[in-house]
């Protein structure tokens, strides 16, 4: 089978290369992807292959159905289509014609190397039995285009049994894959925590209650969650990213406001941290006096890897790169990613595909240079096929 998925990735390359070229010269932000889903539905038009479109506002859904059998399963491959807020700086020729938005985490191959993978599947679908559903989603960058999409019935009819999904990696060697299985990426959520004091002048604090001090407590204060809190052995962030408080050299303002995001790797860790902070928040006012607002928000869990899903996706990638090339221990990275949302519903297992040349100097994710080799659609385009029909076979 590799072989003919091998030839036929070949006859589409030269397509699929093109419209990563469209999908990169017209980058959307997230929830905007009106062109890049038209660009693919026309592809898939071409092909005649069915889909659902306007899924969570641009989503896609695609299926391919092999032959019919009664125990046959269903394996859903998956791509992100959204850019970024970048400024794109690296005068390729196919470079962003959309100024301030750029294609700068590679969803742009994400994209084409599926539409390429829906190809390959369609020409094949005498050879094998089950369904492939193909989940082209919008805004992984941010809001979350995976949820609302599950929310919208795309796991069922039919039912999906496990979830595939592929990510081009600035943190890895070009023709190595990492297959890790457990824990690979964290979870994450995010907060705003507004100290409310009382204002007044900043030669006579003793009349007012600061709420700039009482930031500034709960800034060192919240570290001591990771590191008196926590177990050592696990892995965990909290990152204050934003404070906001005050006008002027001699005013104590009325209130200050934090923002923080909370990484994790299992559901334990996460309900300890968020505990914490709200612990971490009434310390300080019990301190201080004043009061506090707290808004904590749960965006994406965690990305846990099925074992027999990455089994599956190791035995593929070892047929389109080789045995060695496969990187199966590594440490999670505490990025978020929201094919957690499918992990979490069905099993599953997240692919990375190496695309730096040098390790010394990687390709880096949301940076204005961000650019891959085309030469890696056909790694995505033929490591989605096999991953599918692994499965659908297994
Ligand atoms: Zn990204
Ligand atoms: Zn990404």
């Amino acid at each position: 089978m590799i072989e003919k998925i091998k030839l036929l990735s070949k006859k589409y390359y030269p397509k699929i290369k093109e419209l990563r070229h469209q999908i990169h010269m017209h980058p959307e932000l997230e929830f905007e992807e009106e062109n890049t889903a038209k660009l693919i539905c026309e592809c898939l038009d071409e092909a005649k292959i069915p889909y659902k479109k306007g899924i969570a506002k641009t989503g896609v859904l695609a299926m391919i159905e092999g032959k019919k059998s009664s125990n046959a399963k269903c394996v859903l491959l998956r791509a992100d289509m959204d850019a970024l807020p970048v400024e794109e700086e690296t005068n390729l020729d196919f470079a962003s014609k959309i100024k301030g938005k750029m294609h700068a985490c590679g969803h742009d191959g994400h994209s084409a190397a599926l539409v390429g993978a829906a190809l390959i599947l369609n020409e094949l679908k005498d050879e094998f039995e089950g369904c492939v559903k193909i989940m082209f989603q919008p805004a992984e960058e941010g809001s979350g285009g995976a949820k609302p999409m599950i929310d919208e019935g795309i796991l069922e009819n039919p039912k999906v049994d496990a979830v595939f999904g592929c990510h081009l990696w600035g943190a890895l060697l070009k023709g190595t894959a990492q297959i890790v299985s457990g824990e690979m990426m964290a979870g994450v959520d995010v907060f705003d925590l507004e100290f409310i004091g009382k204002g007044g002048h900043g030669a006579h604090p003793h009349t007012t209650i600061d709420p700039v001090l009482m930031s500034a407590r709960f800034i060192n204060g919240v570290q001591s969650i990771i590191s008196r809190r926590l177990a050592p052995t696990e892995a965990g962030v909290i990152t204050i990213g934003c404070v906001q408080a005050g006008t002027t050299f001699n005013v104590i303002p009325q209130n200050a406001i934090l923002k923080g995001t909370v990484r994790y790797l299992n559901e334990q860790s996460q309900k300890l941290l968020q505990t914490n902070i709200q612990k971490m928040a009434e310390a300080v006012c019990l301190e201080f006096g004043g009061s506090f607002k707290l808004d904590y928000k749960r965006e994406y869990p965690p990305l846990i890897n099925d074992k027999n899903a990455a089994s599956i996706a190791r035995k593929a990638f070892a047929k389109v790169l080789k045995e060695e090339a496969i990187i199966t221990e590594a440490k999670p990275d505490m990025g978020a990613e929201d094919f957690a949302f499918l992990t979490r519903e069905r099993m599953g297992a997240y692919v990375f595909v190496g695309i730096s040349k040098d390790l010394d100097n990687p390709v880096l994710h949301h940076n204005p240079k961000f650019c891959f080799d085309d030469e890696e659609l056909e790694i995505l385009m033929q490591g989605e096929s096999l991953m599918a029909l692994e499965f659908l076979s297994s």
